[in-house]
């Protein structure tokens, strides 16, 4: 399936040529979904019949000379996106069936320049996990090992692209779920600044800390997918109204005199000697490049877990308020009244992990509670922040580990929330903080497991960081590595 091997600048080079007909390309992406789905669990749901009457649409438009980027070029999207034609589950039982009356505005973008969505990603229930284990839909397997879990929460989105079905996904990151997912699958995955992309119609989980971003096998795909979906959006008052730069002509410019930190705090203990190992020769890549490496602190990043696992679980158990069996989805109803009827829908159709992050965040905002861990916790983010803004009067962007390991077999972590949650310990701050960062594959483990780099920006930063993404892949070949499967 050679096709699914090509970046989107060829696939479009090819559409562009009449060489390929977005149909036969869109039908490509079908077959090998059809080949791999039973392996590795990453659709919930496939739209073949929409995807083929959009490539239709797509051939129509490229023959008449009106192509944009992304038209006839199939992608996938992680099923917390809302879709006019598509069921959205979240990956929870009470959304099974779920119809959204309306498209989210990246949906709506991508249906614009003429995309072709071929069907909703897997993921961790209402995107609370890192390792997709926590999904209604099952667990996703990862390409590269179907005994390890391909990260989480946007798992389904890494692995797609890692296993060829399609080229380029979005998922969304709240405490690191497209940059730790994309390092455990080898492909490259960027979270943008808070702000940058909107999120009308994604569904909620912590809503101050929840981005949407692009993954794709490489980084100039990256930087295509980015441009598609960035920008201002009146209908999210949190989207900000700044423009959006053209990520593809900055993209080679090199990194020769950039001031590159690592944060000391990030090379600890612990750390795999794999990811140690791969992530100094990163280092030393840089400094042929032409960059600086310079050491910085962010003193508070020992908090930062603690922190974010309080406010993200009391923004979660208010948003979640909403899955009361009336509005949305799923309800049941034994005939207990009102009451009764919200808590056996409750109790049905959410899964473990929600339900404790549900009651730690109700506690967590309590009366008696509020002020020991609520506003403690946002005090803290304040710092925590602030070192961040403090390393970028240094430097103009931070390297570090984007996962203390590499991907780790399905079940081990399941028993023990604190490991797991530990497991974003260098994806969380940057969160917490508002800003960018993007991951990309800088090695594999000694089992032959693809290892992340993490690169973190200033506020709408994401050109500077795509930049330095791009000179590390090109001075590399750890890049546009797939597994067979
Ligand atoms: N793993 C983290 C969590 O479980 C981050 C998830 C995410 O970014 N959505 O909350």
């Amino acid at each position: 399936m050679e096709l699914n091997n090509l970046t989107i600048s060829k696939l479009r080079q090819k559409l562009a040529d009449g060489e390929l007909t977005s149909v036969e390309l869109t039908r490509a992406c079908l077959e090998r979904i059809a080949a791999t789905n039973g392996k590795v669990n990453s659709f919930i749901t496939v739209c073949e019949k929409a995807a083929l009457a959009a490539a239709e649409a797509a051939d129509r438009r490229i023959a008449a000379g009106d192509a944009a980027p992304l038209t006839g070029i199939p992608l996938a999207v992680k099923d917390i996106f809302n879709t006019l034609d598509v069921r959205t589950t979240c990956g929870s039982k009470i959304l099974d069936n779920y119809v959204s009356p309306y498209d989210a505005t990246v949906i709506a973008k991508l249906r614009e320049q003429g995309a072709v969505i071929v069907g909703k990603l897997n993921m961790d229930e209402f995107a609370m996990g890192s390792s997709n284990e926590n999904s209604a839909a099952g667990p996703v397997l990862n390409p590269w090992d179907l005994q390890r879990v391909p990260g989480g929460s946007s798992g389904g989105s890494a692995a797609a692209v890692a296993a060829r079905q399609v080229s380029a996904t979005l998922g969304t990151d709240t405490g690191g779920s497209i940059r730790q997912p994309a390092a455990h699958c080898g492909v490259v995955g960027l979270k943008p600044t808070y702000g940058r992309v909107s999120r009308f119609g994604v569904i909620a989980y912590a809503s101050s800390l929840d981005q949407v971003g692009p993954l794709a096998g490489n980084v100039e795909d990256c930087a295509l997918l980015l441009g598609a979906v960035a920008g201002y959006d009146p209908a999210d008052s949190t989207s900000v109204d700044t423009p959006v730069p053209d990520y593809l002509t900055t993209l080679k410019e090199g990194v020769k005199g950039k001031k590159i930190g690592l944060p000391k705090e990030y090379f600890i203990e612990g750390l795999d000697p794999d990811v140690k190992k791969s992530v100094a020769a990163a280092i030393a890549t840089y400094q042929q490049l032409g960059a600086e490496i310079i050491e910085v602190s962010l003193p508070h990043t020992d908090y930062a877990v603690a922190c974010y696992y309080l406010i993200a679980t009391a923004e979660a158990s208010s948003n979640l308020a909403r899955y009361d069996g009336v509005r949305f989805g799923v309800r049941k109803d034994a005939g207990e009244g009102l009451v009764g009827m919200y808590r056996q829908t409750r109790a049905a159709g959410f899964g473990d992990e929600v339900k404790r992050r549900i009651m730690l965040g109700t506690y967590a905002l309590s009366s008696g509670y509020y002020d020991a861990y609520y506003l403690k916790a946002q005090k803290v983010r304040t710092l925590i922040r602030e070192d961040f803004f403090a390393a970028f009067e240094q430097v103009d962007l931070l390297l570090t580990p984007v996962a203390p390991t590499p991907a780790f077999k399905i079940g081990e972590k399941v028993n023990d929330p604190l490991q797991m949650y530990l497991s974003d310990i260098f994806t969380i701050p940057v969160n917490l903080a508002g800003t960018c960062g993007i991951s990309l594959p800088c090695g594999m483990s000694h089992e032959g497991l693809p290892i992340g780099l993490q690169l973190l920006g200033k506020p709408f930063a994401e050109a500077e960081i795509l930049q330095a993404a791009w000179a590390f892949e090109n001075a590399t070949d750890w890049g546009g590595k797939f597994p067979e499967l």
